[in-house]
């Protein structure tokens, strides 16, 4: 028999310093291998923890607002199922993109990269452009065929690049997007050629496609750092060129932390205010592509624009007033509307309560909510609403009971206000790639999440 001995443990336990909130996958940032993630919650920051057995491990931050994050995820709606699937489930998400079957969401924007070509040289670029290839009429037109046998009527195509503007048949391609019947064709531009080129813009404004304009602030050293040489008058001059031919204008603006982010109220502010400017749609810095150093745990994150904007812009627009967009994982976006007739400037979700119709699953237990207003308002919250188009203008309509007759002047009194936090290998999280609802649609017959393209398919890494 045993005798025990008691021997005295004098080491004290100790609690970790993060809570697990889960486990996710995502992508080794040196080698783009698939690797697992804890994603850990500590001092309200959310961030990835993650092991490559080649590359070691690495940090990164997601959020640093937690009880945002946790907010967020309510807002989260099923999937709607495509028509056809262009690939079949055989080596496991994400490296059967797609779409397959297996799939979240159906697309809600479909991307034509037609150039790989640029007049500017960013030293962010997620693309990485910098080539020479240009896409032909016949492949564009078969990607948009391949886009409309998966979705029926597609609403709404962006034209990107690269710079759109340098593709030398970009005229037909507009037209032949719109012939073929999709409603919004939007041109994703850094606004050189509409800033200079008088001819360009002549023939533009035949066809008016709505204007997705890089802009990202409202000094010099803002584009020195980010495009590489001062381009704020020409920024400037685009949005009066465009504002006189009639156009709809949404400015993208790119936010990197200590350069920009003091700029955001006052961007916004300027989109509110401005008659030919129809939304404004914030993007954290990611890095994928070209880019500079940075350092993954200190970036700015959703949230913390949402913070920006609520500090500069003396209440016109809270922290409050944003709701994340439920067709794709909603930590990926959110967006306000801000209705400025003139006398009144105030929000749509000071309005409308639109958090209980977006909700899905407190909605299973509200009755009592309307179907015109919860259909309106998913219009609203949907990556496929274009600022500016009749869809939109409708739905605000429809959501705050305007007649018909004033539909035509909200054109000019409805502003999107909006942030979408792309994903780059360091905050890569697979959950959100397979409910994504932005997809790449690509010469060869696929559509692929716009993420899963930028972090792990794209071949222009030039520049
Ligand atoms: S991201 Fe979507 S389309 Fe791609 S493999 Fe995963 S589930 Fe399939
Ligand atoms: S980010 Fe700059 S370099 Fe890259 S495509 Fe846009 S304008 Fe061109
Ligand atoms: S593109 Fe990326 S950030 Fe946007 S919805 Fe898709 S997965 Fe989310």
């Amino acid at each position: 028999m045993h005798s025990a001995t008691s021997k005295k443990v004098t080491a004290i336990k100790k609690d970790r310093p993060e809570i697990f909130l889960e486990l996710t996958r995502s992508l080794c940032p040196a080698c783009r291998k698939i690797i697992d993630a804890d994603v850990l919650v500590r001092d309200n920051k959310v961030f990835m923890h993650k092991y490559c057995p080649e590359h070691g491990w690495f940090d990164a931050l997601v959020s640093n607002d937690f009880e945002h994050y946790r907010a967020g995820l309510q807002f989260n709606k099923p999937g709607t199922i495509p028509l056809t699937f262009n690939s079949e489930v055989k080596k496991g998400c994400p490296q059967d993109c797609g779409l397959c079957p297996e799939h979240k969401q159906h697309t809600c924007l479909g991307i034509l990269e037609i150039t790989d070509a640029c007049n500017l040289r960013c030293p962010n670029c997620f693309a990485g452009a910098g080539g020479n290839s240009f896409l032909s009429v016949d492949q564009v037109k078969n990607m948009l065929e391949l886009l409309m046998t998966s979705e029926g009527n597609p609403e709404v195509i962006q034209l990107s690049g690269g710079e759109p503007t340098l593709h030398p048949e970009l005229f037909s391609i507009i037209a032949l997007a719109q012939q073929m019947g999709i409603k919004v064709v939007q041109l994703n531009t850094n606004g050189i050629r509409i800033a200079q080129d008088d001819a360009f813009l002549e023939q533009l404004t035949r066809l008016k496609p709505s204007i997705y304009l890089q802009f990202d602030g409202f000094t010099s050293d803002v584009y020195l750092q980010l495009r590489g040489q001062d381009l704020l008058e020409t920024k400037l001059r685009a949005i009066d060129r465009l504002a006189e031919q009639g156009f709809n204008i949404v400015l993208a603006a790119t936010v990197i932390q200590g350069l920009n982010d003091s700029q955001l109220g006052q961007i916004a502010e300027f989109a509110v205010k401005h008659k030919s400017i129809r939304g404004v749609m914030f993007q954290p810095v990611t890095y994928t592509g070209r880019h500079q150093d940075f350092d993954p745990m200190h970036r700015t994150t959703l949230p913390d624009v949402l913070s920006a904007l609520d500090a500069q812009t003396a209440g016109l627009l809270t922290k409050k007033d944003f709701i994340p967009v439920p067709c794709p994982y909603p930590t990926c976006s959110a967006i306000t509307y801000v209705y400025n007739d003139g006398n009144e400037i105030t929000t749509l979700p000071r309005l409308v309560n639109v958090e209980d119709y977006l909700d899905y699953f407190k909605n299973r237990f509200i009755t009592d909510l309307s179907p015109l207003t919860q259909g309106a308002l998913e219009g609203l919250w949907s990556a496929c609403a274009t600022p500016g188009s009749d869809d939109v203008n409708n739905n605000f309509a429809g959501c705050c009971g305007f007649s018909t007759e004033s539909i035509k002047e909200l054109e000019e009194e409805i502003t999107m206000v909006g942030v979408h936090a792309f994903m780059d290998p360091y905050n890569f999280d697979l959950k959100r790639a397979k409910k994504c609802c932005i997809h790449q649609v690509l010469p060869e017959g696929k559509l692929v999440p716009f993420c899963v393209y930028n972090n792990l398919k794209r071949g222009c890494q030039h520049g």
